[in-house]
This record gives structure tokens, C-alpha cells and sequence, in this order.
């Protein structure tokens, strides 16, 4: 049987901001999102980047068993779930050899399609863009159905979840929709942990790249002051901030 073929936008050997302890991160190529916020453009599209078959990728990986044995692999992009099968072959080589996954997703497929890949992972590190669905279209592109989808399906099959939330002047930095999304979030107890995430536009100069004039120029980064008064908010629904 041929394997499936992945494309990869890059790898980086010891990321410590994607998921718990010192990990391996995979970047892959692709999203179906257009977050006006986006760091990483240059994986939108879909068909670039380098192709690999799973167990090429996990032979990257192993090369590095020792230093992620307290951490793992975060798959990133882009949008990793829009390679379900690929990913789940990688994870399924993952697991085999004991190395924790996890998915750092925007939950953006729909979850018929990624279903298998959530149930094979350890960890999904999930994007809450904007709890309000049309609000969400605005910022994202698309409404937060699938995220919220895919939520209420880790709830149910008990999977780890964390939640990782951008805060945006002027977009989610917005004391009523915080309560509405500490309120929503605090239905699930597979939350173990939410990250709020300040703006900033350090990947500005990259939406040249895809030809795509870039719209928040003129928002300010999101300050310390600002990520505090959101986690306190947060924290008002027991929430782990
Ligand atoms: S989901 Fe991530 S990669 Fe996709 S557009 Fe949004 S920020 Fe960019």
C-alpha cells in the first residue's frame, strides 16, 4: 500500500511555546483560514512546501527521541487537520515509539474529516478566534462551528484540550465578548489550560508573499496590561488561565 504523501512547511527541533515541554514542531502547508492576525502566511496554500511520506517525517523525528522524551511533536501550521491522513500516520509511527502529540489546530475542518486524528493524539491545542460566529467570519474568514465542534467531541471522548486565544485591539479585546467566551468555555472540563496570546504583527512583512494587503496596520499590539485584564476575566469562569 503507497503512503500518503504530506506537505511540510518546515520543522523546528526544539520548540518551547507549542504544547508542554521541549518539542519537535511540524509546520504544515496550508489553511482555509485568512486570520487578519496571521503570522504565517507564506502556508496558506496548499500544494507547497516539501513533500514526504510519514515515515520520512518520523524519521526526522526519532533523530530526536531523547531531547523531546519529556516533551513530544506538536503538529502546527497552517492548518495541520487538513492532512488527516497523513497525520495520522505519523502519529499512529508516534505512538508506536511512545513520543507524545500533540495537534495545535484552528479547528477549521469539519470534524467528520479529522475525527481519527483527534482520537490518535495525546493533546489538541485549540484556537478559539473570536467566540462570536459572525464576528469569527469577520476576523478568520469563517464562523467557529467546526472549532466548536471538534470541542464538544474531545469533551466527549475525554481528549486534553488547551485553548489558545489571540487577543486583538479593537477585535477580541472586548470585556463582553471575554465573558461570553469564559461563560462558553466553562462547560468543558477537557480544558486543562488557556493561553491568551497578545496581537503583535512581527509576521506583517509576510503577507507581501501572498499578495495580500494586510489590514491591521494601524491596530496596536495587545499589551501586558491588556492580557492580564483578559485572564482576569478568564479566571472569573475557573477557568485554568
Ligand atoms: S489559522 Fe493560523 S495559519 Fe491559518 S490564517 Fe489563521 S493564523 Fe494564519
Amino acid at each position: 500500500m503507497s503512503e500518503t504523501i504530506g506537505y511540510v512547511h518546515s520543522v523546528e527541533s526544539f520548540g518551547a511555546v507549542d504544547g508542554p515541554g521541549v518539542r519537535f514542531v511540524v509546520f504544515m502547508q496550508g489553511c482555509p483560514l485568512r486570520c487578519l492576525f496571521c503570522h504565517n502566511p507564506d502556508t496558506w496554500k496548499m500544494n507547497e512546501g516539501e513533500q514526504m511520506t510519514a515515515t520520512e517525517l518520523f524519521s526526522q523525528i526519532k533523530t530526536y527521541k531523547n531531547f523531546i522524551k519529556k516533551g513530544g511533536v506538536t503538529f502546527s501550521g497552517g492548518e495541520p487537520l487538513l492532512q488527516p491522513d497523513f497525520l495520522y500516520e505519523v502519529i499512529s509511527l508516534c505512538k508506536k515509539e511512545g513520543i507524545h502529540t500533540a495537534i495545535d489546530t484552528s479547528g477549521a475542518v469539519p470534524l467528520s474529516t479529522c475525527k481519527h486524528v483527534i482520537e490518535a493524539c495525546d493533546l489538541v491545542m485549540l484556537d478559539i478566534k473570536d467566540i462570536d460566529k459572525e464576528d469569527c467570519i469577520q476576523l478568520t474568514g469563517q464562523s467557529n462551528t467546526n472549532a466548536m465542534n471538534i470541542l464538544n467531541h474531545c469533551d466527549f471522548i475525554g481528549r486534553d484540550v488547551w485553548i489558545r486565544h489571540v487577543l486583538v485591539p479593537q477585535y477580541t479585546y472586548n470585556a463582553e465578548k471575554l465573558h461570553r467566551l469564559g461563560k462558553v468555555l466553562s462547560w468543558y472540563s477537557c480544558i486543562k489550560k488557556i493561553e491568551v496570546i497578545p496581537f503583535h504583527k512581527m509576521g506583517e512583512y509576510k503577507w507581501d508573499y501572498v499578495d495580500t494587503p494586510y489590514q491591521l496596520t494601524d491596530i496596536p499590539s495587545a499589551t501586558p496590561q491588556q492580557v492580564n485584564k483578559a485572564k482576569e476575566i478568564l479566571k472569573q469562569y475557573g477557568l485554568p488561565v
